[in-house]
């Protein structure tokens, strides 16, 4: 029998490469990542379209049809979509790392950003979970949702990791969770700006979650003892008023 996996591989890398090179939304995201104008709220976008693009390639070049037995087999899926998350994760961590350092060079912050590592054990779960099925017909799922919630997670890590390393060097970090239009209950109680230590729920996303959770180490630098007071205040307001700002400031960002 011949295997099946490298062939694989090739098409959907092969076919990614040409979405990536032709994407009119991705281009000009990575343009500016690339151009240092990035900030957390472009590196999301990108890291979004980035898994939307793999799991588009990833529907168009495997099926049924080219697998063994119809079935997506450990072993093939160990050696083509752990390979392709981990080129996903590579992808992300450049442009988190790039706009990171971008950011404290504007900030006139003189740290270096921290690279998030590959996440392995989301990497395997995907694997596994992708393999546990007897037909590639009810797997396929599994490359389509998670895999773009694993590349924006990428983005969530590298906020983490450069957040508490910035708290550590003595700075006051401020995350904001940005909740998307319609998004769930869950999500629209966790909106909002924190200060460090950042609970981990504002980290989390459940799937076709795309709310943003961004840093600006500008304002963490620009925090003061007014800030603090500001968000003594706005910690009392109702959670309303709370998500009434947080979509005015993604207005804003957006505009
Ligand atoms: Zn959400």
């Amino acid at each position: 029998m011949t295997d099946a996996a490298p062939e694989l591989l090739k098409a959907v890398s092969g076919r990614l490469q040409r979405y990536i090179a032709t994407d009119k939304t991705l281009g000009p995201l990575a343009w500016a990542i690339r151009d240092g104008k990035a900030d957390y709220q472009t590196v999301n976008r990108y890291a979004i379209r980035l898994g939307e693009l793999l799991s588009k390639a990833l529907r168009r070049e495997i099926s049924a049809d080219n697998l063994p037995d119809g079935k997506m087999y450990y072993n093939i899926a160990e050696r083509v979509l752990g390979p392709l998350l981990e080129g996903n994760h590579r992808m992300v961590a450049d442009a988190a790392e790039a706009a990171q350092n971008a950011m404290n060079k504007a900030a006139g912050i003189g740290l270096k950003a921290v690279r998030p590592d590959l996440n392995k054990s989301r990497v395997q779960g995907l694997v596994e979970k992708v393999s546990s099925y007897e037909t590639y017909a009810e797997a396929e799922w599994v490359t389509q949702e998670p895999v773009v919630n694993f590349t924006q997670s990428v983005v969530d890590d590298a906020i983490r990791e450069n957040v508490a390393a910035q708290a550590e060097a003595g700075l006051r970090p401020i995350v904001t969770r940005i909740p998307e239009a319609g998004c769930c209950q869950w999500c629209a109680d966790l909106a909002g700006e924190y200060a460090y230590p950042v609970d981990r729920d504002v980290y989390r996303r459940h799937e076709n979650c795309r709310c943003l959770v961004i840093y600006d180490p500008g304002k963490g630098r620009l925090q003061n003892a007014h800030t603090k007071v500001l968000y003594a205040e706005a910690a009392r307001k109702d959670r309303n008023a709370r998500i009434a700002r947080v979509l005015e400031i993604e207005r804003g960002l957006r505009g």
